[in-house]
């Protein structure tokens, strides 16, 4: 009998960076890859109105990565009837239920600030772990008909392609491809033998500077900083960003490449997020590996300062000095890291540094893009900070890494270029179609795609 071929729905994180969201049918079995937050302005609606779909009618969900743009409206999901299997490494589930109950903790104060209800609770959370099962790389999980194997990402701790095979087409997904080779984590893996690629795009169309120059360029950004007396602020994503940073710094600090300062790490999230990297050791490169038989602890160096509570937090500012506070949120949306912006922006001999992705509206694309005013939760700041940025740290590849990837696996069908913004999108599209006369488009929201 002749079945009908598979077919693919993207549902959200086309034509923007964050929600990944798509739904990939088969005979009767639905199957979504990731259920993510859609992340920026005024997004309250579409990430806690409903789906598109009925949650209860999905049978798997597969997870890339632990970002929140890829896990966040996972216990929403539940909540709203999903009570299917979860998949994902078994690093990525131990990862996520410490960034989806930050995520709830911001979710709630949001809520309260508008006046909306609260999307879902701490219990969702725990649901979604008990129907959470892993499997490690390269390990073929069979579900009757079709199967699926997770390649490495080499994006964040655990991050994965996942590879369905399934009525006789393999299609992969990238979740979000690392920027290899990255610091800590072993190169993305190169892919083969796929008919339909679904891949990012969040740098489709710039390119990021020499990686053997973003320490260099920390060194000398932090040298300056200390040079003016000032505070040296940088805005951190908790995870992979910040330990990418703490591993970096406890490279300069010994090595005795910069004067040993007070070093803040102000974000209880990004504290426990480094203890499991910290547990996880043997996912790294090599020559990380290397470096962990004579450093016992490559996350920790002298004058870091760990600061879980309040109060603690609240006393940073009162360190004379120079000093370099790493806090988050990354984009600078919510936590810690509003506050010292409130306290040092305004001053000409304060810096802070941006070493990630700003998402377009964002407070921190605002900074960094140049408004010499702004309002912080009610305080108007003039800024006067010197505004800096390393494209190098970021954990996406580029451009041409992105083409390179995409030529290595060739013949592919087609490939849907997503999760990026749509200049960003088209223009990987279009260069893709140029380069390498590849079968490359841009997938419609809500539109579905046979896969023949
Ligand atoms: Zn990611």
């Amino acid at each position: 009998m002749e079945h009908k071929p598979p077919r693919i729905t993207f549902w959200s994180g086309v034509g923007e960076v964050t929600g990944a969201n798509f739904l990939l049918e088969y005979l009767d079995e639905r199957i979504l890859v990731d259920c993510g937050l859609i992340q920026g302005k005024n997004v309250h609606k579409q990430n806690w109105e409903k789906f598109p779909y009925d949650p209860s009618s999905i049978d798997y969900l597969f997870i890339t990565h632990a970002h929140i743009d890829h896990i966040g409206r996972i216990p929403f999901l539940l909540r709203k009837g999903f009570n299917g299997e979860i998949w994902s490494t078994p690093q990525t589930k131990e990862l996520a239920p410490h960034m989806l109950r930050d995520a709830l903790y911001i979710a709630t104060e949001e809520a309260h600030r508008d006046g909306s209800p609260v999307p879902y609770e701490e219990k969702d959370i725990d649901e979604a772990l008990r129907l959470w099962k892993t499997a490690p790389y390269y390990e073929v999980i069979y579900f009757g008909e079709w199967s699926v194997l997770f390649k490495d990402a080499g994006h964040i701790l655990g991050s994965a392609m996942p590879i369905f095979s399934i009525g006789g087409k393999n299609i992969a997904f990238t979740g979000d491809l690392g920027n290899s080779p990255t610091p800590l984590l072993r190169d993305t893996d190169f892919l083969e033998n796929i008919d339909y690629l679904v891949m990012e795009s969040v740098y489709g169309d710039r390119n990021h500077e020499g990686l053997d120059t973003r320490r260099d360029k920390l060194q000398e950004i932090i040298i300056r900083s200390i040079e003016r007396g000032g505070t040296l602020l940088i805005p951190c994503f908790s995870l992979e960003r910040t330990q990418i940073l703490l591993h970096e710094l406890n490279h300069l600090v010994e090595r005795n490449s910069i004067p040993k300062i007070p070093v803040f790490l102000d974000s209880p999230l990004a504290i426990r997020v480094t203890e499991i990297y910290r547990r996880e050791g043997a996912d790294f490169n090599k020559s990380v590996q290397k470096e962990q038989r004579h450093d016992r602890d490559i996350f920790d160096f002298p004058n870091l300062n760990l600061t879980l509570s309040r109060r603690d937090s609240a006393e940073i500012a009162a360190t004379h000095g120079p000093k370099i506070i790493i806090a988050g949120s990354g984009m600078s949306e919510g936590g810690r890291v509003r506050g010292h912006e409130k306290a040092i922006l305004s001053d000409d001999k304060n810096t802070i540094l941006f070493i990630g992705y700003q998402g377009i509206g964002t407070l921190g694309r605002r900074i960094m893009d140049g408004e010499r005013q702004i309002v912080i939760d009610g305080t108007t700041v003039g800024v006067r900070a010197n505004i800096e940025s390393i494209l190098g740290y970021s954990s996406h590849k580029d451009s041409d890494h992105l083409i390179e990837f995409v030529e290595k696996a060739l013949p592919i069908k087609q490939v849907f270029v997503v999760m990026g913004e749509p200049k960003a999108s088209l223009f990987l599209v279009q260069k893709l179609r140029d380069e390498l006369v590849a079968n490359a488009i841009y997938p419609e929201r809500g539109k579905s795609y046979l896969l023949e």
